[in-house]
């Protein structure tokens, strides 16, 4: 079982992560956490790089790219070897992640970066999708120091929010979008409900 969690910034991301792992755990299921970008060596150079305030502005494309390469190590380093042992798998953001930022965010071709993504993960797709949903602002706030893309715009943030709104209401049956303005058992809660009938026996 795959599952991704996606949303905005200070949208509760970690939070949520960390109490699905001690649930599924309760449930008898082994599971692996991990996260995008940074999960794999290669990533974390690459994550120091593609965050860094100094590296300033790049191309839109490279700056794709770079996020595509981190996806392809990990899905093959680290989620795929995971999933064929039968470990329940979590990923902290996925191909939603640089559909939203990259593709609305950013200015580029939504298809061009779909079809990037789909080669990096070798088409590898969540059975599920969780999305935290919180109006930007609420999220920001939550951060002194921000990076390289917490910098941009508030009407960068505001693209990605309804870019991942959208990603869920085209395929209904593999998302579940979850108001993150809840308090986070609330949250967690419509998580689990959600889960439970799709957990390995
Ligand atoms: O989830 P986390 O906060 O660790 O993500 C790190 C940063 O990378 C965030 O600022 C997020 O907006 C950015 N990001 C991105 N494009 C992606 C994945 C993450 O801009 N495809």
């Amino acid at each position: 079982l795959f599952i991704a969690l996606e949303g905005g910034e200070g949208a509760g991301k970690s939070t949520q992560s960390a109490l699905l792992v001690k649930w599924l755990e309760e449930q008898g299921q082994q599971v692996l956490l991990t996260r995008e970008p940074g999960a794999t060596e290669l990533g974390q150079k690459l994550r120091e790089i593609i965050l860094d305030p100094a590296t300033g502005d790049i191309s839109d494309r490279a700056e794709a790219l770079i996020y595509a390469a981190d996806k392809a190590e990990h899905v093959d380093s680290v989620i795929k070897p995971a999933l064929k042992s039968g470990t329940v798998v979590i990923t902290d953001r996925y191909v939603d992640s640089a559909l939203a930022y990259q593709g609305s965010g950013r200015d580029l071709d939504l298809s061009d970066v779909e079809r990037v993504n789909r080669w990096a993960t070798d088409d590898l797709r969540p059975n599920l999708t969780i999305v935290l949903d919180l109006p930007p602002k609420n999220g920001l706030g939550r951060f002194a120091e921000r990076d390289r893309i917490e910098a941009q715009s508030a009407d960068f943030h505001e693209r990605v929010r309804t870019a991942f709104l959208e990603l869920a209401a085209a395929e209904p049956q593999h998302y579940l979008v979850v108001d993150a303005t809840q308090d986070r058992e609330q949250i967690a809660e419509q998580i689990r409900a959600r889960l439970q009938p799709i957990l390995p026996k």
